[in-house]
């Protein structure tokens, strides 16, 4: 966890540029925006996914996540906005330390996020059927 980038970040250790902060979460600015205004709403507690992140905190994510939504389309930053998570590597997530990504969109920006395939006859109940059996 000591080499952990927003461990380091929460702890005043890097720079970074800071939107908001409580006793929870920090939500700062991503380095590498896809647009300006791109922002990353992180819980104070290291957990490396957000799958593993305490109901508390996860709901904590989610309604600051909101709250920097609502503000960038109140701004000419976004036409719409992406929240979005990695959780694991295949997903393409690149830090281990949980986020939540809040991307300002812009009408015709380009980012396509992710591709749309289909299922073959029957194929979906299965699908559901292993899904539901694992839910907890
Ligand atoms: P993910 O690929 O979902 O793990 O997202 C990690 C994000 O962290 C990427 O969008 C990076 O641009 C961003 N990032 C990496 N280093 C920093 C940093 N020092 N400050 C702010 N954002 C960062
Ligand atoms: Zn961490």
């Amino acid at each position: 966890m000591n080499d952990c980038l927003f461990c380091k970040i929460i702890a005043g250790e890097l720079p970074t540029t800071k939107l908001y902060e409580d006793d929870q979460v920090i939500a700062i600015l991503d380095i590498m925006p896809v647009n300006p205004g791109h922002a990353l709403v992180i819980p104070k507690t290291h957990s490396e996914r957000m799958l593993e992140t305490s109901e508390e905190e996860g709901a904590q994510v989610l309604s600051v996540a909101k709250r920097i939504g609502k503000a960038l389309l109140e701004t000419n930053l976004a036409d719409g906005v992406t929240l979005s998570v990695n959780n694991g590597e295949a997903s393409g997530q690149t830090v281990f330390h949980t986020h939540m990504h809040v991307i300002p969109r812009l009408n015709g920006d380009g980012l396509v996020s992710w591709k749309h395939g289909e299922y073959e006859d029957g194929e979906a109940d299965k699908i559901a059927t292993i899904v539901k059996n694992q839910l907890t």
